[in-house]
């Protein structure tokens, strides 16, 4: 039996990841499963389980929880600081599924407890690359990627030779506003942008597929991720999002990755890691599919790409504060103070302000460094928003 935990369990990749825990219980002692407002899955997942503890990150649903599992004998907990408390105790195997920069200490916490990572949450590496990485490496565990993307240059790298690759090209769907005149972009609402063509996921990466803001963070993942350097990088838009990532060696090949836009593969290959088992997802009719085509991905209609590659060459801190200035940019797009193409024009004006930020040695970078740029990058952004409207 593997003791595992789910951080994030009641959102699109949690409950993605219950769903394959779900089908051989036997195979699995559940510590920990975190959520947030929605106690009711939460409470059920972890009765499901058999959890030892279920955790919500909101301290005012904590009586909720406890109500919800009065009598089962599983612990409650609530807040930020149970939260982490929950993430410190041991496990095998950790999937770290919070959406946002609030997700990278949980999953830094569970590697520092002994777990093997599963890691969901890009804007770990975006913010925290090298501290991920050095962590994972002290304490002798897997870091394993669970974006497709990265999952699919992880599998197209299996046994080969890292110095024998010169390019790497992830694919993007491309979002909602892809067929879209560039002009009609300002006026998208918020929910035109979380309708997203080809994958079922929550709201907030959603509405950063539409924009982009997506690929240009697994830009920046997959350069933290492999050490690639930032000309190695390049994305192409690929509407029918079958093909998830391609790795070009040095004679010429790719090797692509295939397979259908289901996230219980790439979840399904880092919870069974280093083997591979049977997983449920759908097997590809090529016939039926007919074709993959490509596309220029338009750094016109998405800025947010350009913005990606300015990041990466900076380096240093500068992934934290793209990541916080693009929360707070899709905070106030979500709650309609700004269009759908101000939020880019937000992030670069924190970049260009907090432009000093750039260029540590990544062997010096500590959490407190990344969480205080966090921050001040947070506060910038929230000026900006407010000079705009
Ligand atoms: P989601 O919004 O569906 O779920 C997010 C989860 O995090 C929920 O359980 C929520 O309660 C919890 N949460 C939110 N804010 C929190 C906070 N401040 N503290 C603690 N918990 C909090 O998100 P998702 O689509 O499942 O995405 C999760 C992560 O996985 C993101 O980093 C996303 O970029 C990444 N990812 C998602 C997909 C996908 O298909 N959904 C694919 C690749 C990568
Ligand atoms: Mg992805």
């Amino acid at each position: 039996m593997r003791k595992i935990s789910i951080f994030g369990a009641t959102g699109s990749i949690g409950q993605s990841t219950i769903d394959l825990i779900a089908r051989a219980p036997q195979d699995y002692q559940v510590v920990a499963l975190s959520g947030g407002k929605n106690i009711a899955q939460l409470a059920e997942d972890a009765k499901k389980l058999g959890a030892q503890i279920a955790v919500t990150a909101e301290q005012s649903l904590l009586d909720d929880l406890r109500l919800a599992l009065a009598g089962t004998g599983i612990e409650v907990a609530a807040g930020r600081a149970a939260l982490l408390e929950a993430a410190d105790r041991p496990c095998d195997w950790a999937m770290s599924a919070i959406v946002g920069a609030a997700g990278l200490e949980p999953g830094l916490r569970a590697m520092q407890a002994g777990a093997h990572l599963a890691l969901a949450n890009k804007e770990s590496m975006v913010c925290a690359g090298p501290l991920m990485l050095r962590t994972a490496r002290s304490r002798g565990v897997d870091l394993l990627p669970v974006d497709s993307e990265h999952s699919a240059v992880f599998q197209a790298l299996m046994g080969e030779d890292i110095s024998a690759v010169e390019r790497v090209i992830i694919t993007a769907s491309g979002g909602a506003f892809r067929d879209w005149p560039l002009q009609e972009l300002a006026r998208a609402t918020p929910s035109q942008a979380a309708t997203h063509p080809n994958w079922d996921m929550g709201q907030r990466i959603t509405i950063d597929s539409a924009s982009m803001f997506n690929k240009a963070l697994e830009l920046i993942e997959t350069k933290e991720f492999f050490d690639f350097k930032p000309e190695q990088i390049e994305t192409v838009v690929h509407p029918e999002s079958m093909i998830h990532a391609l790795v070009g060696f040095n004679d010429g090949g790719f090797m692509a990755h295939v397979g259908p836009a289901d996230m219980r593969h790439a979840i399904g290959f880092a919870l069974h890691h280093p083997t591979r088992k049977k997983l449920p997802v759908e097997r590809l009719d090529l016939v039926k599919l007919g074709q993959f085509t490509f596309r220029d991905p338009c750094e016109t209609r998405w800025p947010a790409l350009r913005l990606a590659r300015e990041v990466m060459q900076a380096g240093g801190l500068m992934g934290a504060v793209f990541n916080a200035s693009k929360e707070i940019a899709l905070d106030a797009f979500i709650a309609e103070q700004i269009g759908f193409t101000d939020m880019a024009a937000v992030v670069e004006q924190v970049l260009t302000r907090l432009s000093s930020h750039s260029g540590h040695n990544p062997d010096a970078i500590s959490l407190d460094m990344v969480l205080e740029a966090d921050h001040l990058a947070r506060h910038e952004a929230a000026q900006v928003i407010a000079d705009l409207s």
